[in-house]
């Protein structure tokens, strides 16, 4: 069985990454690993889909038994990849697609060297901030807090392999499908291709 690709994205709050990675996953058949995290679940979030939300003691149980990839607070609040949700998937084929921030993301590459890592990053950011702010979900303080997280990640975007600007949807969902389609291609794979070519 041909092992599914591990797409990891990262971005920071407000940057569009949702938006970019709705319109690309069906179309690249990509399934989505739901994480764990601490924090409060949003209006029109819902506890499977968007995440599997939990109390910190359930969390930490979970690092404890090993059940977690790789995990980070931010913001004040754990978040971390179930790694149930990633290996299973990959073995049964099916291309993963991590949407995490950029320390699970560089852990996830030691772990998986293998590993996609995709930064989308907003067109400046004051657009950033007039984005958070029309999403109306976070307080004043949380809108400070997640831009110095975000002039905090964006420098972080040099030890991705790839990176897209999100100044315009289409352009943005563009640029993330032809990077999946070509690392579906890629040499890097190419003992697995020749196989598949040599033995259907
Ligand atoms: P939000 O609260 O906006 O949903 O997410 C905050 C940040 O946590 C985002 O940058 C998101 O990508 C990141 N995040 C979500 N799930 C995980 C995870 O499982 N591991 C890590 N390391 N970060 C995550």
């Amino acid at each position: 069985m041909k092992k599914g690709l591990l797409i990891v994205v990262s971005g920071p709050s407000g940057c569009g990454k949702g938006t970019v990675l709705g319109a690309v996953k069906d179309k690249l058949e990509l399934c989505y690993s739901v994480s764990a995290t601490t924090r409060d679940i949003r209006d029109g979030e819902t506890d499977g889909v968007n995440y599997h939300y939990m109390k910190k003691e359930q969390f930490e149980q979970l690092i404890a038994e090993g059940k977690i990839l790789e995990y980070t607070t931010y913001c004040g609040n754990y978040y971390g990849t179930l790694r149930e949700e990633v290996e299973s998937r990959r073995n049964a084929g099916q291309n993963v697609l991590l949407e995490i921030e950029v320390i699970g993301a560089s852990n996830v590459k030691r772990l998986c060297p293998d590993a996609v890592l995709i930064f989308i990053a907003p067109p400046s950011i004051s657009e950033l901030e007039r984005r958070l702010r029309k999403r109306g979900t976070e307080t004043e303080d949380v809108i400070a807090e997640r831009i110095s997280q975000a002039e905090r990640e964006i420098h972080c975007a040099k030890d991705y392999d790839y990176i897209i600007v999100n100044a315009a949807l289409e352009k943005a969902v563009q640029d993330i499908s032809a990077v999946i389609i070509a690392e579906k291609i890629s040499a890097k794979n190419k003992e697995q291709i020749i196989s598949e070519v040599l033995n259907p």
